[in-house]
């Protein structure tokens, strides 16, 4: 599979996280291979100069990446490391980890120029790195942690993965019960684990644990990240409608994490937790900068190669999807520049929570054009779609489903919305202030 195929099937196919490319995960870990930019602060907070002279410093940047890497003709590798070495990664973050020091809502501005270059969008090729594992090791991880973790990660040369979710413990999180008990200088964790994504790829993971079963069930946890390549860590795929094996099962066996690899306090899990679910949702809402990409830009292309299925009720469904897409796309524009400084909230969830829904009603729109030809899609396996099948909508469609689930599921993020947003009534809690271990589970 070429590296333009790699790019389309997971940045432009779908406006989702898609599986990360098999070949980035295989590449041996390089990390002796980054040569470093010094660190000049390990704050996000803005350096120096004012908003428009960082803005303008950040655009200038991405210019320069552009013109001396141009995206369409660089390995995607070279391309990511003079985005990181330029701070573009994350512009927000500071010189010297993929930032610049400047506002968060600059990176909309920067996104527009390397990706309207043909550049990839990095959150498809790394999401639990770059949208979720990034922020929460740089907010909550010790300095040395994010000069070793950020660049790899952003490069794709070391993906990630999220261990939140248990049989038991899904909508509910905080009521997990994979334990670690301290040993030493070391954690020793065993539990289980389940949907978790790309863990068949991943080297690292942010993982959530119970350390203190006698608490409430959110003051207990703490917050690791796990070597997924230690003794101890067992990865068992689970094969999906689409056929692809995309997420697993993961068992951990009395697994060692040092305690240098702790983010955040013992007990401080859930304040962790919250980091990394704002800016997952943030991030999965969010979508591209980008005009017409996306979802809705297959879609258009579905329609521009298919005139002979056209019909003026169709056309008058996909101009409505375009219309709310393109909101969808300025909302979020919106919010990453109304957000300034601040650290992603509840204000996140919007995206994701109306994002999802139009996943699925574009991937819709696309079968009822297609009619019976969409369920004739060549990649139902494990290894899914091949290289030619990269647009199977059929395909599309069915991954679609997990939209509203996957990163929390669109009910929850309703009640989300109306507490803390709307200042509505908050959900029925039965187990507030009880010990984690007096409560009953299935
Ligand atoms: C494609 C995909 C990828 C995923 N990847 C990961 C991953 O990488 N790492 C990870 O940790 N997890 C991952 N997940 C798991 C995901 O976060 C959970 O599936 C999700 O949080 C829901 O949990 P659950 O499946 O246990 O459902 P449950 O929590 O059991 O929910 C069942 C139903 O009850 C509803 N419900 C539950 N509580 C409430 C409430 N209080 N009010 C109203 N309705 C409620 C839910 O909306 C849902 O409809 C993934 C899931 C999918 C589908």
């Amino acid at each position: 599979m070429t590296t333009e195929v790699v790019w389309s099937r997971l940045g432009v196919a779908t406006s989702w996280p898609a599986r990360p490319s098999a070949n980035v995960a295989r590449r041996r870990s390089r990390t002796d291979d980054h040569p470093r930019r010094p660190v000049t602060s390990t704050t996000s907070t803005p350096t120096t100069g004012s908003p428009a002279a960082r803005r303008a410093r950040a655009i200038e940047a991405a210019r320069g990446v552009v013109e001396s890497h141009p995206p369409t003709t660089t390995p995607r590798r070279e391309f990511l490391e003079a985005c990181f070495d330029a701070g573009l990664a994350w512009v927000h973050f500071p010189e010297g980890l993929g930032g610049l020091g400047a506002e968060p809502g600059v990176q909309a501005a920067v996104d527009e120029i390397l990706q309207g270059a043909g550049g990839p969008i990095p959150f498809w090729l790394n999401p639990m790195g770059y949208g979720m594992a990034a922020p929460t090791v740089l907010h909550h991880g010790s300095a040395e942690l994010s000069e070793r973790l950020l660049r790899p990660l952003y490069v794709c040369d070391e993906l990630w993965c999220q261990l939140f979710s248990e049989p038991g413990a899904g909508s509910d999180l905080a009521g997990l019960a994979t334990r670690a008990e301290k040993v030493g200088d070391e954690w020793v964790v065993s539990g289980q684990k389940v949907w978790t994504s790309s863990a068949h790829l991943a080297r690292w993971a942010l993982l959530l644990a119970r350390t203190d079963p006698d608490q409430p069930k959110h003051r207990g946890l703490t917050y690791f990240v796990l070597d997924m390549h230690a003794p101890g860590v067992e990865v068992r795929p689970l094969r999906q409608m689409t056929g692809e094996a995309e997420f697993n099962e993961v068992h951990l066996t009395e697994a060692r994490i040092p305690d240098s690899h702790r983010l955040g306090e013992v007990g401080e899990g859930w304040r962790v937790a919250m980091t990394t679910l704002m800016n997952e949702r943030s991030a999965i809402g969010g979508g591209s900068s980008v005009r017409g990409s996306g979802s809705i830009g297959s879609a258009l292309r579905l329609w521009r190669a298919r005139p002979d299925l056209h019909t003026p009720e169709l056309r008058a469904r996909l101009v409505e999807l375009f219309a709310r897409a393109d909101a969808a796309r300025l909302t979020g524009d919106r919010f990453r520049v109304e957000q300034g400084d601040r650290p992603a909230g509840a204000e996140g969830s919007i995206g994701k929570l109306t994002g999802a829904e139009l996943n699925q009603e574009v991937y819709e729109f696309c079968l009822d054009l297609l009619g019976p030809d969409a369920a004739l899609y060549s990649g139902y396996g494990p290894d899914g779609p091949d290289a030619e099948a990269a647009e199977d909508y059929g395909r599309l469609f069915l991954r679609s489903r997990a939209n509203t689930i996957e990163g929390g599921t669109s009910e929850v993020l309703r009640n989300i919305l109306g507490e803390r947003l709307l200042g509505l009534p908050g959900d029925v809690r039965v187990d507030t202030g009880k010990p984690w271990r007096d409560v009953p589970r299935g």
